[in-house]
């Protein structure tokens, strides 16, 4: 039974100008309701996260830093957001939902968050776009609150980007996998190593995609997941312009179906985020997005 986190402050205030595309949170939520794809009584506010909950995955100095607004400014830099309560608002909420997803999809089998993802925020410091990191936290949560039911978690991270935050956080965690499929030449310039890293060639497309992502889901089974983290990040489609990758809308979907698949098919609870999308124009991402979400329709449909 599917659950869906959201929340208003997901859209921050930015400066005139700013490249974000910050509408999209709010573009797909609109999608997915017209559409029938996800309906309002299926949409939960994202709860913020307790300062506890961000020590999960942060230290303290930067989480309180990043509470009080006294972090400094060339760390605020790489984030690339001016700091404001709405900034807090929307990072504490962003973990709060991935918990609260997670947790669900633990029960029920599928969860996700309208935002998340946030794979580039370290322990100790944030960057491209990411404060704290939503997926680290969760996995650490329910390795800790769900000891009997979750000893082994896996972060599918298909966003264009590496995760090289997600990668720091848990590096050596035995109990954590992490797969990434990202563009080699892209953002980050300095990754960190995930459990397994495939480093893709500029404009690659639907078909050389999918064979890596066959060959590494095959692989990932053999760690026996009790949980699934999909970052499902949609910056690898062809009209991205910071994804350098050339996947179509079908081939996104084609990927969401192998890994949603993956997880219904072996009954590993899924809990997804949202991940990066910059296309051009937006309604390309919001589009690619709604695409997830139809995928997991096909797996649980709704219930009339
Ligand atoms: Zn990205």
């Amino acid at each position: 039974m599917l659950r869906v986190w959201y929340s208003e402050d997901f859209t921050l205030q930015l400066p005139e100008g700013h490249r974000f595309p910050m509408r999209k949170y709010r573009d797909l939520r609109e999608a997915l309701v017209n559409a029938c794809i996800v309906n309002e009584t299926e949409l939960f506010e994202s709860p913020e996260a307790t300062r506890d909950e961000l020590l999960l995955a942060h230290d303290a100095a930067y989480v309180d830093g990043i509470l009080s607004g006294s972090l400094p400014e060339r760390e605020l830099k790489p984030i690339g957001f001016p700091w404001s309560p709405g900034l807090v608002r929307r990072s504490r909420r962003t973990v709060g939902g991935a918990l609260a997803a997670s947790r669900w999809a633990l029960e029920h089998g599928i969860a996700g968050q309208l935002a998340g993802g946030t794979h580039h925020a370290h322990r100790n410091r944030g960057g491209g776009y990411c404060v704290f990191n939503d997926q680290a936290c969760a996995a650490l949560h329910l390795l800790r609150e769900c000891a009997d039911k979750v000893r082994r978690v896996l972060i599918v991270d298909l966003d264009v980007h590496q995760g090289d935050g997600t990668s720091s956080i848990l590096r050596g965690h035995e109990q954590v996998y992490i797969l990434s499929l990202h563009g080699e030449r892209n953002y980050p310039f300095r990754k960190v190593a995930s459990t397994v890293d495939r480093g893709l060639p500029d404009g690659l497309t639907d078909i050389d995609y999918m064979k890596v992502l066959d060959e590494e889901l095959d692989r990932a089974l053999g760690f026996r997941p009790d949980l699934i983290l999909y970052q499902a990040g949609v910056d690898p489609l062809a009209s991205d312009r910071l994804g350098k990758l050339s996947l179509t809308h079908e081939g996104l979907k084609q990927r969401d179906r192998r890994v949603i698949g993956f997880a219904h098919q072996l009954n590993i609870p899924i809990s997804l985020a949202m991940g990066g999308g910059y296309a051009e124009p937006i309604s390309d991402t919001v589009r690619a997005h709604v695409g997830t979400y139809e995928v997991v329709r096909e797996f649980w449909p709704r219930i009339p």
